[in-house]
């Protein structure tokens, strides 16, 4: 009789952890990139970085998808006044197209991330491709400015363990962000909605992300002018990625 419940309970327990994969399968198909980069934070990758140290008052902004020569300056020079550096993750095609753009975002001394060619989605890319794509971005940072890159954001903050032996082949630590940090400001929610999502959730060790290229109007510059001068005043420093997570 207790080898028949105990039998019975294996093949639920199973049975459970079987439907709750095909869940778990469902909703990544189900939901756009967001929502799996959502799911991505539950797991317990420790290569995965998305926050620094609590012990510090510092914090790290990530600027992607530029550099692009009407953004980027101007949050250059926004950084430059508050003595801010901070880690732009750029796409290998821009950097061809405004090698100049990079050239000084390197020379005011931020930290340059690879977010791969294209801007592929690495979630529906072989892995032959997204190689590719992070081998040509290092290589296209690198002639530009003579930087090894050493931090890598996929596009939409999807990675598996491929994407992770890809990255840690070219000496890459993967990189997300604080998941309380992202004011998705590519979809222009307004400045007063950017500030407000980074200022009232801001934490020690935070990784803020923003865009330094947008298709329209980037939201984020206007509200830097908040942002930095705000931050600064409560204590808190701006550093680059590799600088924030130094003593992880
Ligand atoms: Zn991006």
């Amino acid at each position: 009789m207790k080898t028949k419940i105990f039998k019975g309970l294996i093949i639920i327990s199973i049975l459970f952890f079987i439907g709750i994969n095909m869940f778990h399968q469902q909703t990544r198909e189900i939901f756009k990139d967001s929502v799996c980069t959502f799911l991505n934070f539950g797991n317990t990758h420790n290569e995965i970085i998305n926050k620094g140290s609590e012990d510090k008052k510092m914090i790290a902004l990530t600027f992607d998808d530029g550099p692009h020569p009407r953004f980027t300056p101007k949050i250059l020079d926004l950084l430059k006044e508050y003595d801010a550096k901070a880690t732009f993750f750029v796409i290998g095609k821009h950097v061809e197209a405004y090698p100049e753009v990079l050239k000084i975002v390197a020379k005011e001394g931020h930290e340059i991330g690879n977010h791969t060619f294209s801007h592929i989605d690495t979630k529906q890319t072989s892995s032959i491709k997204v190689e590719e794509e992070l081998k040509k971005t290092q290589e296209i940072i690198f002639n530009t400015t003579g930087i090894k890159s050493k931090v890598f954001r996929p596009p939409f903050g999807f990675y598996n363990s491929q994407i992770i032996d890809i990255a840690h082949k070219y000496d890459c630590k993967i990189v997300l962000w604080s998941p309380h940090q992202d004011a998705k400001d590519w979809n222009y929610p307004g400045v007063d909605n950017i500030v407000h999502q980074v200022l009232s959730k801001v934490q020690n060790g935070d990784i803020i992300l923003l865009h330094d290229y947008v298709e329209k109007d980037c939201q984020s510059i206007e509200a830097l002018k908040t942002i930095l001068p705000e931050l600064k005043s409560r204590g808190y420093k701006f550093v680059t990625i590799s600088e924030l997570i130094k003593n992880l």
